[in-house]
């Protein structure tokens, strides 16, 4: 008769039970930057002159920019870091940050929006609508002015 304490997976489970879990509890406690990091591309609404240079030279389109809308949008999950576009800004309108909330927590231009990693402003909501606030917690997913 087979032994019912012979269990083979019960010093593993006891194991795992005493031990800190194998992953992050993402998003609630983020990875710190590596050393050496770029960082996530921040935008300076107020010295933008919707030129859209930095997006037309974008090589992975993550970048929309519209002058007569004045309207300026990035997709963080896009954006590779190559830096093209902050080169070419003679506004310094846009720049690497270390301290920038991480790309995954951006929920979208509005509540509701499921695109994750987009931000969007518009220097004169178009509608003449009050701007939408931004989460400060989560990152700016819409900075409006
Ligand atoms: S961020 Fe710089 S390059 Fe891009 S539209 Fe604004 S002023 Fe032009
Ligand atoms: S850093 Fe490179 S990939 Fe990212 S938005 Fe600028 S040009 Fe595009």
């Amino acid at each position: 008769m087979a032994n019912p304490f012979n269990l083979p997976m019960m010093g593993r489970s006891l194991r795992n039970l005493l031990s800190r879990p194998a992953t992050r509890r993402y998003p609630s406690e983020v990875r710190p930057h590596f050393a050496g990091t770029r960082g996530t591309l921040e935008f300076d609404l107020d010295t933008c002159v919707f030129c859209g240079l930095c997006a037309r030279r974008c090589p992975t389109v993550a970048l929309t920019c519209s002058r007569e809308d004045r309207f300026f949008a990035i997709e963080q999950l896009r954006c590779i870091a190559c830096g093209v576009c902050i080169d070419l800004c003679n506004k310094d309108s846009l720049r690497m940050s270390e301290d920038a909330p991480h790309v995954h927590l951006h929920t979208g231009a509005a509540p509701g929006d499921p695109r994750p990693g987009h931000q969007e402003w518009h220097q004169q909501p178009p509608d003449g609508s009050p701007p939408v606030p931004g989460d400060a917690a989560g990152g700016t997913a819409t900075a409006a002015v």
